[in-house]
């Protein structure tokens, strides 16, 4: 695949002020505000850069979230085990992106610029794994095939907990009971407006296409993961089952 983003290597000059234009697969907008968390405060803080609290952000989200902890191990089962300073950059991006999959260069980018608290690092590393998983385990024409995008935008939007119910209360959008699949249709049409060319129509249409077997894939969830009580018994069943299958 062609692409702007070349190869880093272990962490990025501090404060990253050189702003690539990476030809992200795929990409997560800003959510119109905060689901829980604070923003960075405080003296120790202040003293720290951009990119300082971006990598301490980054390894807390690496160490402790259960959603991101059963997508490392389901990447590792399939065969792409992932490295922090291999496959994660932090980078200042421009407007108001919080992230995104670079296919070309197989790395996360993460806009330290952008994001603002540990709460919000968990979902973008988590958006942003599900499309790295998707990478691997299928042949993805990121820039080829729109509905390829869209599929692998639905499953984000779906199971990162971007549509969360705490995430929609923050967002002043109160839930009916389709509210989610809603929330995951809208934001999944949001991101790829984001990163390709394309007019609404066709983003809209692609992601119409793929809703319901794209919707339905858990994988490697195995179910919605609404919070992060459903995401750590998930990764118990992941783990359950990848002892199983050893097993035979
Ligand atoms: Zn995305």
């Amino acid at each position: 695949m062609a692409g702007a983003g070349d190869e880093r290597g272990p962490g990025p000059a501090a404060g990253g002020q050189q702003q690539r234009q990476r030809r992200l697969g795929a990409c997560q907008v800003c959510p119109e505000q905060l689901a829980e968390g604070r923003p960075q405060q405080g003296l120790f803080s202040s003293f720290l850069s951009h990119n300082q609290k971006c990598q301490l952000m980054l390894l807390k989200t690496l160490e402790t979230n259960p959603y991101v902890k059963l997508l490392l191990d389901a990447m590792k089962h399939s065969g792409c085990a992932v490295n922090k300073e291999r496959h994660f950059s932090c980078e200042d991006c421009s407007g108001n992106v919080s992230g995104g999959f670079d296919a070309s260069s197989c790395q996360i980018v993460l806009c330290q610029n952008n994001i603002r608290n540990q709460a919000h690092m968990n979902r973008v590393v988590t958006h942003e794994l599900i499309h790295a998983f998707d990478h691997c385990r299928a042949h993805v024409n990121w820039f080829t095939n729109v509905r390829h995008l869209a599929c692998s935008e639905v499953r984000a939007a779906n199971l990162s907990g971007d549509c969360s119910l705490v995430n929609e209360i923050f967002r002043l959008h109160f839930g009916l009971k389709r509210h989610h699949q809603t929330c995951v249709r809208d934001r999944a049409i949001l991101s790829i407006l984001a990163v390709r060319n394309v007019s609404k129509e066709i983003a809209e249409k692609a992601v119409d296409e793929v809703f319901e077997s794209c919707f339905n894939d858990h994988e490697p969830f195995g179910r919605i993961p609404h919070n992060q009580t459903y995401a750590r018994y998930a990764h118990r069943d992941f783990q359950n089952r990848d002892r199983y299958y050893s097993n035979i």
